[in-house]
Parts: C-alpha cells; structure tokens; sequence
C-alpha cells in the first residue's frame, strides 16, 4: 500500500482527496490510497509521519502552508525563496522519515497563466498577503511583471488598502489575482471590495478560487470586459506536480 495525503485545518472543503481518488481509479493504481489528515496543531505531524509508515507524501493546505517549513528536514530552492510549502516528500531511512518541501503551486499558476499573458501586462495587483499570494508574486517576479498586493491590514511598503485602489492604480495594473477566499463556496455572493468601474477590456482577472468555477469576482470584471481566468487548471497542474515529485525517485 502506498499511502499519500492532505494536512491543514478544517479539510472539509479540500479538493485534492476527490482529485487523487479519482485519478487512482482511472489509472489503476489500487495499491494507493489518499487520506485527509486534520491536524488541530502541527504539533501532532511527527506522531502521524511515524505511525503512518507507509505515507510516501503529503500536500499542505490553509492554515500551515507557511508553518510547516519549520517542521521538515530540507526546503527546496522554490520553496525556501516563496516561503510556502504545500506538498512534502517523505523519505525514509532505515525507518527514520525525512520530510522534504516543494511549492507545486507556483507551477501551477505559472503553467495556467502562461497563455493569457501578452506584452501590456506589466504591473499586477495580488489581492491577499498568505501563502498562495507569496507563491503568485514569485512567479510574476520571475516574468519580470511588478506587484502590488493589497491587504485588509497592510505593513509593508508593497502592500496597500482597499480603500488606496484607485483609477490609476488599476489602470497600470492589467492583471489582477485574487489569492483571498472571498466569495469561494459557500459565500458566493461575496466578492473582493475592489473598484470595478475602473476594469477594461484590456485587464486580465485571474481567481485562484475554483468553486464556484465563475465567482462573483469573475463575473463582475467580465461585466467590464475583461478576460478572466479561474483557478481550475492550477489545481490539477499543483496536484500533478505534486504526484511527479513524491513518485521521483531523483527528487
Ligand atoms: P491564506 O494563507 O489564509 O491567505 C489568504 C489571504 O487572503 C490572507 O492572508 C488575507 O490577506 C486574505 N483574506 C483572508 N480572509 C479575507 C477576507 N475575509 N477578506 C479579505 N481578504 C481576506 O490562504 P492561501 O493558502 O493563500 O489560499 C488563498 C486562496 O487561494 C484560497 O481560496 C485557496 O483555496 C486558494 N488556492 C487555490 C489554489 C489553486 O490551485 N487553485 C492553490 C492555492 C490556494 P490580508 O490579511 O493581508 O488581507
């Protein structure tokens, strides 16, 4: 058996444990299995890593992406420089297990993102300043596109309200992403508080939230005429990446 999983807090609406049962099922692969594992505390991964011995890996989700770096062994590149980690790789040595850290999510956004690009996005707002938000803005630095991010309490000198979101501070900034979960199921009718007269045709709305598959922040900025962009292929791209790593044996 061959055992991978999901740690975070609460699980209930997590998306991987349909995906990989699903894929398990359509590529014969009965000797695996994927499990929701809900951690109240961190303090509780070494006892589930060690009597769990045939967990070959896990993904992380929302509240620990950002905590469980101090939990693991050894941070790759990506991940060290993001500062968010949401899938590990269990070796393990003569019985003693060695968590390893990877970002999938950065090659997800950047492999979803890809196709909608054009040579006028050059500036990009991030709405929301957690794990997902860190992961986007390393990939738009990678693309040479500069970021704003907008939080409800903002601290650094790159980040601002939402009350600072103006007309020319959207004008500039031809794509905008939301990372925050507002308007994700079952808050539908919420959407991020963000000046939508100020939307074009020329502005790319990329939401990292998949369901619904057209939030109300999609729908408003196609109001506007603007090209959107949810957060389906990025989840499929993250989760795949994430099965390459822990079945790698180079990796
Ligand atoms: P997170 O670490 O909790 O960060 C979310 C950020 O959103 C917070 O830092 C906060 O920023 C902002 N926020 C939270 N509640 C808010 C509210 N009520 N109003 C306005 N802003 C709020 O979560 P995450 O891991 O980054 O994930 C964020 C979202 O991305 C989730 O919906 C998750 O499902 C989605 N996601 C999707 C994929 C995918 O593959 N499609 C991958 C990763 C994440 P401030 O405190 O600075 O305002």
């Amino acid at each position: 058996m061959k055992r991978y999983g999901l740690i975070g807090y609460p699980l209930s609406h997590s998306f991987s444990k349909h995906y990989f049962e699903e894929k398990f099922a359509r590529e014969n692969l009965s000797e695996c299995r994927y499990e929701n594992f809900p951690l109240q505390s961190l303090e509780e991964l070494s006892r589930l890593v060690k009597d769990t011995p045939d967990l070959q890996g896990f993904n992380v989700t929302i509240p620990y992406k950002e905590k469980v770096l101090a939990h693991l062994d050894y941070i790759d590149d990506n991940a060290s420089e993001i500062g968010a980690v949401n899938t590990v790789k269990i070796d393990r040595h003569r019985g003693k297990p060695f968590l390893k850290g990877y970002n999938t999510d950065s090659f997800g956004f950047y492999t979803s993102l890809l196709p909608f690009l054009n040579k006028n996005i050059t500036d990009a707002i991030i709405l929301g300043t957690g794990g997902a938000a860190k992961a986007v803005a390393s990939v738009l630095k990678k693309l040479g596109i500069s970021c704003l991010f907008v939080s409800r309490h903002p601290m650094r000198s790159d980040q601002i309200s939402y009350t600072d979101l103006c007309g020319p501070v959207l004008y500039h900034a031809q794509l905008i992403v939301n990372t925050t979960p507002v308007g994700m199921v079952p808050d539908t009718d919420a959407c991020p508080d963000i000046p939508y007269e100020f939307i074009t045709v020329k502005h790319l709305l990329y939401d990292l939230i998949y369901n619904p598959a057209e939030t109300k922040f999609l729908a408003r900025g196609k109001q506007w005429g603007a090209r959107v962009v949810n957060g389906l292929s990025m989840l499929s791209l993250q989760a795949e990446k994430a099965w390459e790593i822990w079945n790698d044996d180079c990796v």
